[in-house]
């Protein structure tokens, strides 16, 4: 019988009767479940789309607060939320183990019914945050990150740049002549140019570079770990990729467009991210005054 997916569920736990009983309640009624055993497993099978993660408090090769820890620390795993399982109702373990970043507990033996409302709360609540996430950082019409996104997780990586003396470069990149694509062409011509645009950067830079869009026609790249030559050289490289980029037109040749990219590099007298991007915008106007279709740093 074909059922609903409601959610996928990473479920570890070292007691192969817990793992089948937890199995028992949550898959007949539509959860798609994986499995394992030692606290490993929790990143080495958890998946970027993974809804929730049950976890055993006492695993043999592992404490359980590390574990969590650990998934709370993860570049991709840290917004999925983690319920304990529990032989014993301890209160200072639960509070540590909420402090470690789980969202709940389930203490063993639990209900067939608790189990199922404590799973689904928490599988709903993690698709409203998702939702959220994506409506408030994301750029509607192209898809790629907006201002909001690129300046929070730019000044945590600028933060460590700082930290840990590690170079870091920003890129601010401006679409040459864009108001007369729309003059000539109409606003969805240009539409459909800032989203091909947007999207062929996107596949381009590394998933560690931070990119989006960050005004009409005008986007940013930090990019954490790079120097100024390593960055140049994908200035380049984003100079040649715009320029072979075509837009279709009815009735005639496809339309083409270049890009002006202004490149500064973390110097020990910036004390924030503008301080960086602001350097950008300078080189940008320049990269535009020397005729356009060019990179300057
Ligand atoms: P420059 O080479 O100096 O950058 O010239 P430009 O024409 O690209 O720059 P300008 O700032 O004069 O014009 C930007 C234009 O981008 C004006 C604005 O109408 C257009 N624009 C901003 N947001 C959007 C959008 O979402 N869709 C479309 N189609 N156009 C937009
Ligand atoms: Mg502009
Ligand atoms: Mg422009």
């Amino acid at each position: 019988m074909m059922t609903e997916n409601k959610g996928k569920i990473l479920v570890v736990d070292d007691d192969p009767t817990s793992l089948h009983l937890i199995a028992d309640i949550l898959e007949p009624v539509g959860y798609d479940l994986s499995f394992g055993t030692r606290g490993g497993d929790a990143i080495s099978r958890c998946e970027p789309d993974t809804d929730l993660i049950l976890l055993d408090y006492h695993l043999p090769d592992a404490n359980g607060i590390e574990v969590c820890q650990m998934l709370k620390q993860h570049p991709t795993f840290s917004d999925i939320p983690v319920i304990f399982i529990t032989a014993n109702q301890d209160h200072d373990l639960e509070a540590n183990g909420l402090s470690a970043g789980a969202v709940d507990f389930i203490t063993k033996p639990y209900s067939t019914a608790v189990m199922m409302a404590r799973v689904k709360t928490h599988i709903a609540l993690k698709r409203q945050t998702d939702l959220l996430m994506r409506m408030t950082r994301v750029d509607d019409l192209t898809g790629v990150y907006n201002r909001r996104h690129v300046f929070d997780v730019g000044n945590r990586e600028f933060s460590r740049a700082k930290r840990l003396k590690n170079d870091m470069c920003a890129m601010v990149l401006d679409i040459d002549f864009f108001k007369k694509i729309n003059d000539s062409y109409g606003h969805d011509v240009g539409d459909k140019a800032l989203i091909v645009f947007a999207q062929s950067i996107n596949n381009r830079v590394r998933t560690t570079d931070i990119f989006g869009r960050v005004g009409g026609e005008e986007f940013i790249i930090l990019l954490p770990d790079t120097n100024l030559e390593e960055a140049l050289s994908l200035g380049d490289a984003l100079l040649d990729l715009v320029r072979t980029i075509e837009v279709p037109l009815d009735g005639q040749a496809p339309l083409h467009y270049t890009v002006s990219i202004g490149l500064s590099n973390i110097e020990p007298e910036d004390h924030e991210l503008t301080d960086l991007v602001k350097r950008a915008d300078e080189h940008l106007y320049h990269a535009k005054q020397s005729g356009r279709d060019q990179i300057y740093s």
